[in-house]
Order: structure tokens, then C-alpha cells, then sequence
């Protein structure tokens, strides 16, 4: 593929570090926009002939002015809350970051040159399954209000696509874990929520005790079923998805999973294994807008790009996240 000019908000965070690594190592250029409050330094990368760091807030006048002067064809949006748990109690951070925000940003790419977006959507958007695993054509009722973020967005997305505005692929992830399995991202997570890092923080002495939040789910062992999928597996599909709007001229709608689920208490006992020590633990209840089992399809994912995770075991998810966690002490 040519190699193009890349826009990239929230690049030094989790994902967005991984697939600004994927679009470096195909020879993309890449402007990263950032404001590091919850991104990383460790995932500034000192590439300057190809990669440009700057710190500000994306949807910031100087944020934007800056993202649309570097003049890119394509734009990926990263920089977003993405703890579902708080989107309960605060709904007011989400609505600001994840909606006022990106329909800023989706407004000047609109009056822009470039007309391509790569959307940072979610799973939540589904919320409680009426038939897994999840494809794209199920109805999109979210839970929690993190989700409604995401389908608001896409919704948004539709109508400017509709009005010719810009192509766009919406890519929802489901749970995003591991890191990259060339040790090339180090920047561990800052109020880390999810899952795996909060496992990590009480392994490493950062907290005290992980909480499971729920035994008395209609699930094998009674606790949340979630289907981790690797950051790296996500990487590339976001090349792919871009590739396919670019070649076919079409907005995409994707799942990206690894087609199985893991329970809460699956995830806690193989870290327990490979970090090779007991994690303190205790069971509280549940965790408002918590779905009880979330796992994808992601036939589309490969019909349409080819696309299949090759690093998303839980295995291979867990050791990739514990490396990095272990190198941090
Ligand atoms: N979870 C938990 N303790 C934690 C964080 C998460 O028991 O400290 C559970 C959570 O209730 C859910 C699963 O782990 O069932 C995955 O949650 P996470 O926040 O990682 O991702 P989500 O599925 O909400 O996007």
C-alpha cells in the first residue's frame, strides 16, 4: 500500500501505541496528537524522520489546527475514557471526552482535506446478548453509559458518511489485553480499571487486593465472561480496515475478538500461573452496567479483511502483559 500521512489521537495511550507501531513499521508517517493524561511517554517513539509527537489535547483549538495542517489522509481516533465502570458514576467525564470531543474532531475533518476515519468503538455497544457470539447485526441496546458513547459516535459517523462527508470504520473492539510480543511498548496504564492491569497492580504490590465484581452471574462459575483479544491482533486489523475503506470506498462495521470467552475468575487463575504466586482477591458484588458474557464473532473480520487473531490465547495475552508489568518494578 502507498504510504500515507497518518493522524493519530491518543497515540502514546494503550491501543493507539500498538497500531502507530504497525503504521511506523509500514512506512507510514505519522503525527501523534496526545495529552498524556492517561498515555505514556515510554510510548513516544524517537522515530523523527517518520513520527511526530505532540502534547495537547486533540480537540483543542491548537490540537486540531495542528492535526489538520500536518494534512493527513487518514485519521485515527484513540484518545477517549474508557473504564465502563465510571462511565456509571460519571457520566459527565464520558459525554465531554468521548462524545463533545470527537464530534469536534469529527466536524473539522469534515471542513478538511482528509476524508477517511478509523473509529475506536466497542463491544459495549451491544449490551446484554441476545444470542452469542455477538455479530454486527445485533441490536445495540449498551448497558452502561461508556457504550452509548461509542454508538453515539457511530451514529454520528453514519450521517456524515451519508451526507459525503468521509469514509470511516468503526472497529469494536471487545477486550483489549496483552502487549506487543516484541517488547516494544512499555508504557504500563495510569488509574488502570480493566481487568488484566488491575491483576497486575495487585501483583506487583501496586494495590493491595483485586475486587471480582459479581459471583452470581448465569455463567459457568458464576463470574463475567470477557473475550481478550490482543492488542497486536488489533494492530493489524486496524491496517487492514484502513486499506479496506481506502481500496473499496466503504464504511466498515467490525468485531474484533477472538470468538471465545474467559470468566473473571479463568483470568485471575492462569496470571496466577505464569506470574507464578497467589493474587489476593475478594468477591464484592456486582459492578453496575457489567453484561454477563460478551464474546465475538469475528467471521466478518475475516471475510472481509482476512482478518483472525494469531496472539489472543489467553496465554499468550497474559505473559505479553505481565513482561511489561514486571519490567516496570
Ligand atoms: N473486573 C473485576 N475486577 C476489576 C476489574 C474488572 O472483577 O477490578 C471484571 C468486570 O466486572 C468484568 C470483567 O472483569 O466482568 C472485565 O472488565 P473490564 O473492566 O476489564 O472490561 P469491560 O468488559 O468492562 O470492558
Amino acid at each position: 500500500m502507498n504510504k500515507m500521512k497518518i493522524g493519530v489521537t491518543g497515540g502514546a495511550g494503550y491501543i493507539g501505541s500498538h497500531v502507530v507501531l504497525s503504521l511506523l513499521e509500514q512506512g507510514h508517517q505519522v503525527i501523534v496528537i496526545d495529552d498524556l493524561s492517561s498515555g505514556s511517554m515510554k510510548n513516544v517513539f524517537s522515530d523523527e524522520s517518520s513520527y511526530t509527537f505532540i502534547q495537547e489535547d486533540f480537540s483543542s483549538e491548537k490540537g486540531l489546527k495542528t492535526l489538520f495542517d500536518f494534512l493527513p489522509d487518514v485519521v485515527f481516533h484513540f484518545a477517549a475514557q474508557k473504564a465502563a465502570g465510571v462511565s456509571m458514576q460519571h457520566p459527565e467525564h464520558f459525554s465531554k471526552h468521548n462524545i463533545r470531543s470527537t464530534l469536534k474532531l469529527i466536524e473539522a475533518l469534515s471542513q478538511s482535506e482528509c476524508g477517511n476515519f478509523i473509529f475506536s468503538s466497542s463491544a459495549a455497544v451491544y449490551g446484554k446478548p441476545e444470542y452469542l457470539p455477538l455479530d454486527e447485526e445485533h441490536p445495540l441496546r449498551p448497558l452502561n453509559y461508556y457504550g452509548f458513547t461509542k454508538q453515539c459516535i457511530e451514529e454520528n459517523l453514519k450521517w456524515f458518511s451519508r451526507l459525503g462527508k468521509m469514509r470511516f470504520a468503526s472497529l469494536r473492539y471487545f477486550n483489549a489485553a496483552g502487549y506487543n510480543i516484541n517488547n516494544q511498548i512499555q508504557g504500563i496504564e495510569k488509574d488502570a480499571n480493566n481487568l488484566l492491569p488491575v491483576i497486575m497492580e495487585t501483583a506487583i504490590g501496586k494495590r493491595p487486593i483485586l475486587d471480582i465484581f459479581g459471583t452470581d452471574y448465569d455463567t459457568k462459575d458464576g463470574t463475567c465472561l470477557r473475550d481478550y483479544i490482543h492488542t497486536d491482533d488489533l494492530a493489524k486489523a486496524h491496517l487492514l480496515s484502513m486499506e479496506y475503506i481506502l481500496k473499496e470506498g466503504k464504511d466498515l462495521f467490525v468485531n474484533l475478538g477472538g470468538a471465545k470467552g474467559a470468566s473473571v475468575l479463568e483470568v485471575l487463575q492462569l496470571a496466577e500461573e505464569v506470574i507464578g504466586k497467589k493474587i489476593p482477591h475478594r468477591f464484592v458484588g456486582r459492578r453496575e452496567g457489567d453484561p454477563p458474557a460478551l464474546f465475538a464473532s469475528s467471521e466478518k473480520a475475516y471475510k472481509i479483511l482476512g482478518w483472525k487473531a494469531e496472539h489472543s490465547s489467553l496465554k499468550e495475552v497474559i505473559e505479553s502483559t505481565w513482561k511489561v508489568y514486571f519490567a516496570s518494578l
